[in-house]
């Protein structure tokens, strides 16, 4: 960590730079806060900063402070590259892997600028970056963020505007501070960015308590109606196709977090979230316990992830999936089995 700070530090206070940074594609509320955050800290020290990300993100998370300066790669693509183009540095936020951008990732390869990768997934690509803060034991994006501020002494710019935004990203990754990533580090820079105006209650509010009753309506049909429970594997599956989404006016970000609650079930150790979304297939798997979920991610749906937390891509029929998981679910019941 200090030596990559440093390298970072004198790469910043070498002038001032063009500077780009991005997050994967539906960035969630860490790859939204720590873009945000670094964006917040880099335009007090005199850079010139645009943040690009791949496409849309829910309305929840726009009420972030500098929500309105984020550009979507895929309603503006020229200028993006343009940008892109003329950029000296380029930071990577919230993923490993250079597919996760798609479909920035061919404008960002191409770029000569120098490459900053600050990560928390497992099995990063290290050849992305010049500079790789890889840490898959951090709970959050937004936590290494802080560490990386920390550790270039930078600690007197945290704003109340970088503190939100850090703070949103501990929060939502960490499931509010339950996951078992959460560390008592993790509470100590909770507490610092308190301290330096993050309102907590309002952010959990904005964040977790404005939801439209579409969703919560989402949620109830998919617990009374879609949840597929395999005790005898301790695992459960809740799927939901195009029409379903329709009928309930789906809208960015209104299944997320489904999964979870059929992970809260009773000797439940292995949950997995199906849906089909834009003609594709997507995965989030959750575990309990040692079954790494982000194996099963990347073996069998070309995904990734958190031992506890991945995601990933099928490429047959909703229902074949589902087919799928039930056999992943009889192959592993034994790794699942919490111990
Ligand atoms: P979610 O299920 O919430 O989409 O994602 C869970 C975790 O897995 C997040 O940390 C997310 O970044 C990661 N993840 C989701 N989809 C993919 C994927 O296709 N590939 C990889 N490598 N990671 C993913
Ligand atoms: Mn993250």
């Amino acid at each position: 960590m200090q030596e990559n700070a440093k390298k970072l530090h004198s790469l910043l206070s070498n002038g001032s730079k063009n500077i780009i940074i991005t997050t994967h594609r539906s960035p969630d509320g860490d790859a939204m806060g720590s873009s945000l955050a670094v964006y917040n800290l880099l335009i007090q020290l005199n850079h010139s900063v645009n943040i690009v990300v791949p496409n849309n993100y829910p309305k929840f998370l726009k009420w972030l402070p500098s929500d309105d300066k984020v550009i979507i790669y895929e309603d503006n693509k020229n200028c993006s590259d343009d940008l892109v183009n003329k950029a000296d540095i380029i930071f990577l936020l919230d993923f490993g892997n250079i597919y996760r951008i798609q479909p920035f990732s061919d404008t960002i390869k191409a770029s000569n600028a120098n490459k900053v990768l600050i990560d928390h997934h497992e099995d990063p690509d290290n050849d992305i970056a010049d500079i790789v803060f890889s840490y898959p034991n951090a709970c959050a994006t937004a936590e290494v963020v802080y560490e990386i501020i920390d550790a270039m002494n930078f600690n007197n710019y945290i704003n109340k505007q970088i503190a939100e935004c850090l703070y949103v990203g501990i929060m939502t990754d960490t499931g509010s501070f339950k996951y078992p990533s959460t560390t008592s580090r993790t509470h100590q820079i909770i507490s610092k960015l308190i301290d330096a105006g993050a309102e907590n209650s309002k952010i959990h509010d904005f964040i977790y308590d404005s939801l439209s009753s579409d969703r919560m309506k989402l949620l109830g049909y998919c617990l009374n109606e879609k949840l597929i429970l395999i005790e005898e594997n301790n695992s459960a599956i809740i799927s939901l196709n195009n029409i379903e989404l329709k009928k309930f006016n789906f809208k960015k970000g209104d299944t997320e977090g489904i999964v979870n609650y059929a992970l809260a079930i009773e000797n439940i150790f292995f949950a997995v979230f199906i849906v089909e979304k834009d003609g594709l297939i997507k995965l989030s798997l959750r575990s309990k316990g040692d079954f790494e979920v982000d194996k099963i991610a990347k073996k069998y749906f070309n995904g990734g992830g958190h031992n506890n937390a991945a995601g990933g891509i099928s490429n047959t029929t909703l229902l074949e999936t589902i087919k799928k998981v039930e056999l992943i679910t009889n192959k592993y019941k034994n790794e699942i089995k919490k111990t």
